[in-house]
């Protein structure tokens, strides 16, 4: 299993494998690996030392920044992932990028933006959709309807914390017209949009 692999020139932790959505678009329904990994598929979540113990095998210096991405949900570790963080900026001097669904709140039950304060340079949110019923029936989020508006609060209050807040959806798995509405809401938030 892959904890660690490089991926069109990122170095991106792979932490857990737990998810609160089965998005139809999920790379996970179709390959268990990106990158140089072997496999993404983990058996056991790995503990924050092992992870320490992974990064020592790479040159640090060779990327421009790490990102906690995986092949599920990072924000499910949360606590974990901010002990890496820290670790990361102080041992390597590397900033740090979180690619999450946006749903930490609705995990952990409160505002968790604040615990990312210093220690996370981006974070980019899959926004996926342009409203709730849309989201529902694409991703599958296990809160149900609530999670898109949560999605929409987490980017308001995560920029008072992270610097590069990014917001994306998955262009061929919506229409053109969602597409744009996207655009527009992160247009209306200020933050960047991408087309993955
Ligand atoms: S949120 Fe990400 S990891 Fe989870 S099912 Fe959707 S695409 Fe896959």
């Amino acid at each position: 299993m892959s904890i660690v692999y490089d991926y069109f020139g990122g170095l991106y932790i792979n932490l857990t494998n737990k998810c609160t959505n089965r998005c139809e678009f999920c790379i996970r329904n179709f390959t268990d690996s990106l990158g140089n990994a072997d496999s993404l598929v983990l058996d056991r979540d790995p503990d924050v030392e092992e992870v320490k113990a992974e990064l020592r095998k790479w040159k640090l210096s060779n990327y421009d920044e790490v990102v906690f991405c995986g092949y599920g949900e990072p924000t499910e570790r949360l606590p974990e992932l901010l002990e890496l963080a820290k670790h990361i900026k102080a041992a390597y001097g590397k900033p740090i990028r979180i690619n999450t669904n946006g749903l930490a709140d609705l995990i952990w039950g409160e505002d968790t933006t604040a615990w990312l304060d210093g220690i996370i340079d981006s974070v980019s949110i899959s926004l996926n959709e342009a409203d709730a019923e849309s989201y529902d029936r694409l991703c599958h989020p296990r809160f149900g309807i609530q999670s898109y508006d949560a999605i929409l609060t987490y980017i308001k209050n995560v920029k008072k914390h992270v610097p590069n807040v990014a917001v994306s959806v998955v262009g061929g798995s919506i229409t053109y017209s969602a597409i744009e509405q996207c655009r527009k809401i992160a247009e209306d938030l200020d933050v960047t949009f991408k087309v993955r």
